[in-house]
């Protein structure tokens, strides 16, 4: 079942508004890669953040880490990924387009119907060399999830730390995958960004923890405005588990495409820790000083993709709707995911209005990311907001310049209110807070 958006609207608004731009466009674009524009770096570190307040910042019990992309490479002979990390291939022999095995329907080449060959597995992993000589053994990876940086540091980690288990560390960070399949935007691309939590526990514990962390995670989706009916939990059937993976659920989404994975939660078991002790010859345990007794953790681990979520928020909040006869093209998305917190909009850009204009701009960017736009018609600038997701304008207009007030509109009602400039952070970080709006419109103040 494919979602309600369509994707190409969603691809057209991101480049109209500065969201996001194929990357390299100029030479003709790169395949599957793709540019965050000035809207579009806002929208990516609101994401991010807000990952990271709800994991690390709220919580006591989890830390943050920020580990190199190349490793060494005994770290990905350890974890599985040389040996295990791949897809099966199929080749056509017509048109030499590699497909993966497992995405075909039917015996033929999907583009041209030609004959292909049999699955190769093909490793995802890409690979490049340190130093000067280019040779076999100065070969290193780009990592293709963060968690491994996390194992690695799980000694330091404890030890430095001061923290009892169970303790959890998270990353976020750029991940490389030389995926065969990829598309439908930013779902699938080679480079992206993980967000990954490892959180460690006491062997026993772990299908408690899991349970909590599938909960937590979706919860954090709806929290940020991800309507229910679009998400669904789906268990992996035990032939589908990954080599290390206890046991598996997927937080899907339903994109334009239809039903996909936007995170998954795994139990790990022991299985990364007990690896790397056995590959590097130290002791990575733990030792619960309380109970007295010695043991390798089992871990839990969401993970999720920063620019996936990007795109589900981005699907989620958008709408056309038609106001006062005229179609308009909205992102109803949360506060704190929005790029732009407010904008400040002069009625005109007459020349008494653009002092008191500025005074306000620059009480409020402190404070918000604060946009200042007083090009073309009120309408126009108001409709670009829209497609943004601003969730608050504030217009200057002559009577401001009297009565030292100024208007607010709010994006999704579009109720406006009438608010005196002294103060107007006050009431704006309320309103950014969920404050309802309709409180005192407009016509109600200017009645007094
Ligand atoms: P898929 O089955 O979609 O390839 P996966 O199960 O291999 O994903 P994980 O290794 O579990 O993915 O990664 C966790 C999350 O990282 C995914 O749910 C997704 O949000 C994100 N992710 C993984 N691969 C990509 C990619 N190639 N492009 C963008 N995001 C990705």
């Amino acid at each position: 079942m494919p979602g309600k958006v369509d994707m190409d609207k969603i691809v057209s608004l991101c480049k109209r508004r500065g969201l996001i731009f194929p990357s390299s466009e100029i030479y003709g674009g790169l395949a599957s890669c793709w540019d965050y524009g000035p809207m579009g770096v806002e929208l990516k570190r609101n994401v991010r953040d807000a990952w990271w307040k709800s994991i690390v910042h709220e919580r006591d019990d989890v830390v943050g880490l920020d580990t190199s992309i190349m490793m060494h490479p005994g770290v990905w002979a350890a974890s599985g990924h040389i040996d295990s990390f791949t897809d099966p291939l199929v080749e056509c022999k017509s048109c030499h387009l590699r497909w993966r095995a497992d995405a075909i329907e039917g015996k033929g080449c999907p583009k041209c119907g030609g004959e292909l060959t049999e699955p190769r597995m093909f490793n995802l992993m890409f690979k490049t060399s340190m130093g000067p000589v280019e040779e076999e053994a100065s070969t290193i990876y780009l990592r293709p999830e963060t968690a491994q940086g996390i194992f690695v540091n799980f000694d330091n980690v404890i030890t430095t730390s001061r923290k009892k288990l169970p303790l959890g560390i998270a990353q976020i960070g750029k991940s490389f995958r030389n995926e065969i399949t990829t598309g439908n935007f930013i779902f699938r691309t080679r480079e992206f960004e993980h967000m990954e939590l490892e959180y460690f526990v006491k062997p026993g514990t772990d299908e408690e923890w899991l349970n909590y962390w599938v909960k937590e995670r979706f919860d954090w989706y709806v929290k940020l405005g991800v309507r229910k009916e679009n998400l669904r939990l789906r268990q992996h059937g035990k032939d589908e588990l990954a080599h290390y993976a206890r046991d598996c659920y997927d937080i899907d989404y339903l994109f334009p495409m239809g039903w996909s994975e936007l995170e998954g939660i795994a139990n790990r078991g022991d299985f990364d820790l007990i690896q790397h002790a056995k590959c590097s010859g130290r002791e990575l345990g733990y030792y619960d000083a309380e109970a007295g007794e010695k043991y390798v953790p089992y871990v839990i681990e969401p993970s999720a993709g920063v620019d996936r979520s990007v795109l589900a928020f981005l699907i989620d909040a958008y709408d056309e709707e038609e106001v006062e006869g005229e179609k308009r093209t909205v992102l109803h998305l949360h506060p704190s995911l929005a790029p732009i917190k407010i904008a400040v909009l002069p009625l005109s850009r007459n020349e008494k209005l653009t002092p008191l204009a500025k005074e306000v701009f620059n009480k409020l960017c402190p404070n918000f990311v604060t946009d200042y736009d007083d090009s073309q018609s009120i309408g126009r600038r108001y409709r670009r907001q829209d497609e943004i997701g601003t969730p608050f304008c504030v217009t200057v207009d002559f009577e401001s310049l009297e009565d030292k007030q100024v208007t607010i509109r709010e994006r999704d009602s579009l109720a406006q209110i009438r608010v005196p400039i002294e103060g107007l952070e006050k009431v704006v970080e309320a309103k950014l807070k969920g404050e309802s709006f309709n409180a005192s419109p407009l016509w109600a103040t200017r009645q007094k």
